[in-house]
């Protein structure tokens, strides 16, 4: 071999190294890079985290799958299911499909009238049904005269509520949206909540509400918008709305002090399988409460 030849053969090794190194270099800046944007916090959840739930909280709280049925014999003899429940979020920032007002028609069952005092809107989601009329019988039963004031409602009624919210707000659409939810951001849109004999902050200072506080979870309802929540949930203190989410689920989400918006970050959640409930019949209303 020629000196020319080795001198050669040494330039193209060294060549070689030079770009190995390179290309070595540049995957461990990548490595860095995606490890460090992985590891960055998240501002959003952080900032709707803070000053509520801890990280602990979140890994050491019990929230699981829904398991076999666990019944629960309200004092008026309904059987009612613990672990079934409907975490379905809906907010401003989560609203409904378009077709949803459509879609959930077939869901809606109508409120007797014993348990309610409002003849404009009386449905409410099946899936609630025999929850709602087994709370407001258990109510009744103790004196208390509990009545569902304003359950489901269409997208068209709420926007007749929102419209008239905006005049009142000067025709501030943003500020009006903090007191009554825009079509598709309402909870009353998806059947799975109600307002108790007023919708007006004189709920809270009634027997309803007071019953309401000792015993809604038993049945399965969250005092929603609770006071000191409204960053959270973008809603002003509201005494008079409750939202079904099961049994099981109402009591941990009341022990563990958060909201709706918390507790499903908690979970595995998926928002599709949740969309419209359990097609299976034992969401259907069995007992219906005389
Ligand atoms: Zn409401």
């Amino acid at each position: 071999m020629t000196k020319k030849r080795r001198k050669a053969i040494i330039r193209r090794r060294v060549f070689i190294a030079t770009i190995a190194s390179l290309l070595a270099a540049v995957v461990a800046l990548i490595a860095v890079v995606v490890i460090a944007i992985k590891n960055a916090p998240d501002k959003k959840d952080e900032s709707v985290k803070a000053g509520y739930v801890s990280s602990e909280d979140i890994s050491s709280s019990k929230v699981e799958a829904p398991q076999e049925p666990e019944m629960f014999v309200t004092p008026t003899g309904v059987e009612l299911d613990k672990n079934f429940g409907r975490l379905l979020l809906i907010n401003g920032k989560n609203p409904l499909p378009d077709d949803y007002d459509t879609n959930v028609r077939e869901y809606l069952v109508e409120i007797d009238e014993k348990y309610r005092n409002n003849n404009n809107v009386t449905q409410i989601h099946r899936d609630v049904y025999p929850y709602i009329t087994a709370m407001v019988a258990a109510a009744q039963a103790d004196g208390v005269d509990l009545r569902v004031w304003s359950p489901f409602r269409d997208y068209a009624t709420q926007n007749i509520l929102f419209q008239r919210q905006v005049e009142r707000c000067g025709g501030d659409e943003q500020e009006a949206a903090t007191v009554v939810a825009r079509p598709g951001t309402s909870e009353h849109n998806t059947g799975l909540c109600a307002d108790f004999n007023m919708a007006d902050d004189a709920f809270e200072q009634t027997e309803m509400y007071t019953w309401m506080r000792e015993n809604a979870e038993d049945y399965g309802f969250i005092l929603r918008y609770p006071k000191e929540k409204e960053e959270i949930t973008g809603v002003i203190y509201e005494s008079w709305h409750w939202r079904f989410v099961g049994i099981n689920n109402a009591k941990l989400i009341n022990e563990l002090g958060v909201t709706l918006e918390e507790f499903i970050q908690m979970k595995d959640y998926d928002p599709a399988i949740d969309m419209y409930g359990d097609d299976s019949a034992s969401s259907m209303p069995e007992q219906i409460i005389d």
